[in-house]
């Protein structure tokens, strides 16, 4: 059986990062903006531009996920991942103003606890998969488990030596752990959209500093983001090695600009409704004499 990836609109296409191919960062645009119908003439344009789209999408998206629960055939995964401050939990905020809430699920993910650790590295994610007619969104995922332990091994959980992160091949090893992973969800009806949330260094810069402009914004701050910012070459290395490596037919990787904020989250609306319209999902269909049942308890009720 051939798996399907999730049908996107054709000018999201150009995000895709090409399976089976190097995937290398620069190639792609982290300050795009959208897309060929627009005219943009300066930035506030395309502020209002994309918020304009975006109020289009959260209805299509409303839509779209009540198709998607009242078929309960699918379920939606979506996987966020991005250097800090690449607007993943903005996106989120975004993206779910325009859900039913009890439809959709959001599971951030934080260093593991000693209970995960205690475990293969997959187990903790696999916990809280969406079920069919759900959406749910993974703020961070396994691939933190190849990309902050890749670029700091002192940080993975305890492996024995033999198996461990000095044995050779053992990333490929995650890689293709993760895409039997990915796959078997797919061939039971997971349709998984995998979104980088791709900004510049320079970008990374302004936002770090604006929250250290505002005291308002104090609370987002988090020294270890300064830490992690010093290993940007690294960090970008283990992300071109990941993409290239679980870029797949059935799970394709987005890289989406994220250097403008209101760009990432209509492209991230975008590709979610345009993902689930794919599925080309239709309300349950109900025999003659279901439907006799219906107007007899409408005739009964009217009759009150
Ligand atoms: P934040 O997303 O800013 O709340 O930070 C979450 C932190 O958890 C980041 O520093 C991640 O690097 C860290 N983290 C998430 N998943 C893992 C993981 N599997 N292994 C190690 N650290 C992780
Ligand atoms: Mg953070």
């Amino acid at each position: 059986m051939r798996v399907k990836g999730p049908t996107v609109r054709k000018y999201l296409k150009k995000y895709i990062a090409a399976p089976e191919h190097r995937i290398r960062l620069k190639d792609f645009n982290s300050d795009d903006v959208l897309h060929d119908s627009m005219i943009v003439k300066n930035g506030e344009d395309i502020k209002d531009t994309l918020e304009n789209l975006l109020a289009k999408d959260r209805t299509a998206l409303a839509r779209a996920q009540e198709l998607l629960a009242a078929s309960r055939k699918h379920s939606i995964l979506i996987v966020l991942q991005g250097m800090d401050t690449a607007g993943k939990d903005g996106t989120i905020q975004h993206v779910m103003s325009g859900l039913n809430p009890q439809g959709c699920e959001v599971h951030s993910f934080k260093v593991p606890t000693s209970e995960d650790h205690a475990h293969d590295f997959l187990w903790r994610y696999e916990k809280v998969l969406p079920e069919r007619g759900m959406i749910g969104i993974f703020n961070r995922s396994y691939y933190e488990d190849v990309l902050v332990v890749h670029v700091h091994p002192d940080r993975i959980e305890d492996l024995p030596e033999s198996i461990g992160p000095n044995t050779k091949g053992f990333w490929e090893g995650r890689y293709r752990d993760i895409n039997a992973f990915e796959k078997h969800l797919v061939r039971n009806g997971t349709v998984i959209l995998k979104i980088f949330l791709h900004i510049s260094r320079d970008e990374q810069k302004r936002r770090l500093l604006a929250r250290l402009e505002n005291e308002e914004k104090y609370w987002k701050f988090s020294y270890s983001d300064i830490a992690e910012r010093q290993y940007w070459g690294e960090y970008i290395a283990a992300y071109e090695e990941m993409l290239s490596a679980t870029s797949t037919e059935y799970a394709p990787w987005f890289i989406v600009p994220a250097d403008h904020k209101w760009m990432a989250r209509t492209v991230v609306a975008e590709l979610i409704t345009s993902a689930i319209e794919g599925l080309r999902l239709s309300y349950p269909k109900f025999s003659p004499d279901q439907i006799q049942h219906f107007t007899a308890a409408k005739e009964t009720l009217e009759k009150e």
